[in-house]
């Protein structure tokens, strides 16, 4: 392996793997991309059976700019032999596992990718960006740093978190310890709404709560005109609106991300009707929205004692349960490996959004020979799509036209049907 790229990835997830597979495509052999887990793992700790993708297939990791890549979804079924059935098979949702599997296969098919590998550190020399993995440096020109959401813990949960309290994130790997707890969800998202599925479906459970901050259990807001909204031509847009503008949009329109799916939210409703009501077997669900987690301790006879805040009347109450999932939410990550190599000199500090330019560049010092590109970072910037999966194949042919150093896609690729300015 050389010690020395044109472009170091840091992070292999959905959109730095958008990248790479384009680059690949381009003949770009200058390129190496790092990851930490042992092999391309997509929010593993919530890949349950019943998850579903939230975004149409083809918004995969490449069709959108090119339709006609190798390493499209539709290309990875047909190299599996399994295109016709999966053009057969009735139901329209694609599951989330199903993605996991395209990716990996994406990742292994690439030179490129680096797994088991931690970045640990990031420096920038005035000439090269310096980039210690696993005790290793390695130099190169530019930097693509797509590290993704960190688990977002509220502060009184932290000193607890184990067995028995971990963020949603880890749910998987926590499962089997739940069996016949009595369970708290806490946060009234897609990720508390589908723990709180699979625990109803898969655990046996003697009791279970699910907390949502929100007034409401919400669905989230979609049509066809709000994807519009996820569309390359929308970004381009929504980067030239003034700040307080862009910022009161991503809050007027946050359910058509941070909302639950219709049919699943419904599903939850449906089974706790079933089982509160006409179920032999004792069921106890105590579903409440409008509440905020306010403090958390062992509770003296064992599990842990929850004080929540209820919206409605500002009145504290204390539950207890021995185990609670924490569907918290998440937080970008980006940050901590770019603030040794941006100081104090970077245009940000904004509740972590960084400002990227049209090509997601970051904006800083160097830019005119050194580039740091950004992918999920930025929220205010790029707006909601930021950390979606519509945009992840155009924001990375645009990274990659950069890289390039020519036009190879189309920045302007959309038409749009509804004209937001
Ligand atoms: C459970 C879940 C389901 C989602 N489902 C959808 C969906 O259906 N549709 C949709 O549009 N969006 C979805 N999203 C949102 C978005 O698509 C994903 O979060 C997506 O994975 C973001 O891609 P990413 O590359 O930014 O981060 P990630 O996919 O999280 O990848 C980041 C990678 O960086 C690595 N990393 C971090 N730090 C280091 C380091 N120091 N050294 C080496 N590697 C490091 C991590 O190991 C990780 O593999 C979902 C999000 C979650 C959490």
């Amino acid at each position: 392996m050389r010690d020395t790229y044109g472009l170091i990835g840091v992070g292999i997830g959905v959109f730095n793997l958008s990248l790479a597979a384009l680059l690949e495509e381009n003949g770009y052999r200058d390129a190496i991309f790092f990851d930490r887990q042992p092999e391309m793992t997509w929010h593993g700790g919530l890949l349950l059976e019943s998850s579903e993708l939230q975004v149409h297939y083809l918004k995969d990791l490449v069709t959108p700019v090119d339709p006609t890549s190798r390493f499209s979804f539709l290309n990875y079924l047909s190299r599996r032999g399994v295109l016709y059935q999966f053009l057969n098979r009735r139901g329209g949702a694609v599951s989330r596992t199903q993605f996991q599997h395209y990716f990996r296969w994406v990742a292994d098919s690439l030179p490129s990718t680096r797994f088991g590998s931690t970045v640990e550190e990031t420096r920038f020399d005035g000439e090269m960006f310096r980039v210690r993995v696993d005790g290793e440096e390695y130099r190169s020109r530019h930097l693509a740093v797509a590290t993704g959401p960190r688990p977002a813990v509220p502060d009184c949960a932290r000193p607890h978190l184990g067995d028995r309290v971990f963020h949603a994130h880890d749910y998987r790997h926590h499962r089997e310890n739940l069996r016949d707890a009595r369970i708290a969800v806490i946060g009234g998202g897609q990720s508390g709404a589908e723990v709180v599925l699979d625990i109803m479906e898969s655990l046996p459970h003697r009791r279970l709560a699910w907390y949502g901050r929100r007034p409401a259990f919400s669905q989230l807001e979609d049509n066809s005109f709000i994807n519009d909204l996820y569309a390359p031509s929308f970004v381009q847009g929504f980067r030239e609106a003034p700040e307080a503008r862009r910022r009161e949009l991503l809050h007027r329109l946050a359910m058509s991300s941070d909302g639950i799916t219709q049919h699943l939210v419904d599903d939850i409703y449906r089974l706790a009707f079933e089982r509160t009501f006409f179920s032999a077997h004792q069921h106890d669900y105590d579903f409440r929205a409008g509440q905020e987690l306010v403090a958390l301790r062992p509770a003296d006879g064992g599990g842990y004692e929850l004080t929540v805040r209820s919206w409605m009347d500002d009145r504290l109450r204390t539950e207890t349960a021995d185990a609670v999932v924490l569907a918290t939410g998440f937080e970008p990550s980006t940050w901590e490996h770019l603030h040794a190599v941006l100081g104090k000199e970077a245009l940000y500090e904004k509740e972590g959004n960084l400002p990227v330019g049209p090509d997601f560049q970051v904006q800083w010092r160097h830019q005119d020979t050194n580039s740091i590109f950004v992918q999920n970072g930025s929220r205010l910037c790029v707006g909601l799509a930021d950390p979606n999966l519509s945009i992840a194949a155009w924001r990375a042919a645009m990274i990659a036209n950069s890289v390039l150093g020519r036009e190879v896609y189309n920045p302007n690729p959309d038409t749009p049907l509804v004209r937001f300015a």
